[in-house]
């Protein structure tokens, strides 16, 4: 194999009660990444379309985690990464992570796969930490590995991967707006109360229970966020008028999607994820808000190969 094309998708953090470690793997929006076998032994980006995003390998993630990839392995060749960006940079829908997990999935398919998923796992992250200044892989985990993950721990990274509720669906709002990880996360308080840490960690623990339980009741008692939320919602214009509304349209539970300015709202049926789609559509509207919003079921498979020569 000479060169290979996949789309990586976007993706869902924290979902309220689970702050750097849950994340969903989205069906649509992605970015798709091309990777060519080049002879030089280097990482060059030939072309990034879409958002206006640097090609240094030094800035741009799918360099930086093409990089770490490189570092692992002896090899007398390099590669050349074309990246055509789906996903808006600063969306909360992972637009790095789809960049960086995409790159070194694909790089590691025209090398035979020598490396676990645990590995590109991390080689993605040193991009998440150039860009966000923190290592987290919320977002890398579940493109990487499909579906609904929890990373117990970034030091001896563990991944969870937990089950699917069927009928569970997402409906994503974003605003037009860009909110920086990096800034999104300097609002966030370094230290919480015990007692919202023992809430928090009940509703996390209820809420994976209700995913294998299929139990939309016990879920929509536990996606809620005392900690992170309230400190973030300012960042996003109409967050609590949105949040309202999609709960009045039927909706689960509402909540920031990764570090903004995206929301997500749970649903279990598509009458009910349209309804919602179309009442927080035309409240943004109203607003004269400029917005993005779909729907979008939970993507099992992660990283997909769109071709290969
Ligand atoms: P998101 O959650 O959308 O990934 P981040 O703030 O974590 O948002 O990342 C966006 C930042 O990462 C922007 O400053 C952007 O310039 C930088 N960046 C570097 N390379 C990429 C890339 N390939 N795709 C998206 N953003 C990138």
């Amino acid at each position: 194999m000479e060169s290979i094309k996949v789309f990586s998708p976007g993706s869902i953090t924290n979902l309220s009660c689970g702050y750097d470690i849950l994340g969903v793997c989205l069906e649509n929006r992605g970015d798709e990444i091309k990777v060519s076998k080049t002879n030089q032994k280097s990482i060059t980006i030939k072309s990034v379309n879409g958002f206006n995003l640097t090609k240094d390998i030094y800035k741009n993630v799918s360099g930086i985690a093409a990089q770490a990839l490189m570092k692992k392995i002896d090899i007398d060749h390099g590669f050349e990464i074309e990246i055509n960006k789906g996903i808006k940079p600063g969306s909360g829908i992972g637009s790095s992570a789809a960049s960086s997990a995409g790159t070194v999935f694909a790089i590691n398919q025209l090398l035979g796969s020598p490396f676990s998923l645990i590995d590109l796992v991390k080689f993605s992250m040193e991009g998440e930490k150039f860009v966000s200044g923190s290592f987290h892989a919320d977002n890398v985990a579940p493109i990487i590995f499909g579906g609904i993950t929890l990373v117990r721990t970034i030091r001896e990274l563990d991944v969870v991967s937990l089950p699917i509720p069927k009928d569970l669906e997402m409906i994503v709002i974003r605003p037009n707006i860009e909110i920086k990880t990096a800034d999104s996360r300097k609002v966030v308080k370094k230290k919480v109360k015990i007692e919202k840490m023992t809430q928090q960690s009940a509703n996390l623990g209820s809420f994976v229970s209700s995913l294998y339980s299929e139990d939309y009741d016990l879920m929509s008692r536990s996606v809620i966020d005392q900690v992170v939320e309230p400190d973030r919602a300012f960042l996003i214009p109409e967050f609590d008028n949105i949040q309202r509304i999609s709960k009045n349209s039927g909706s689960i539970a509402v909540g920031i999607s990764g570090s903004g300015p995206s929301i997500f709202s749970l649903s279990n049926n598509r009458i009910t994820s349209n309804k919602v789609l179309e009442s927080i559509s035309q409240h943004y509207s109203s607003m004269d808000i400029e917005h993005d919003v779909f729907i979008s079921k939970v993507n099992s498979g992660g990283i997909k190969i769109i071709e290969t020569k």
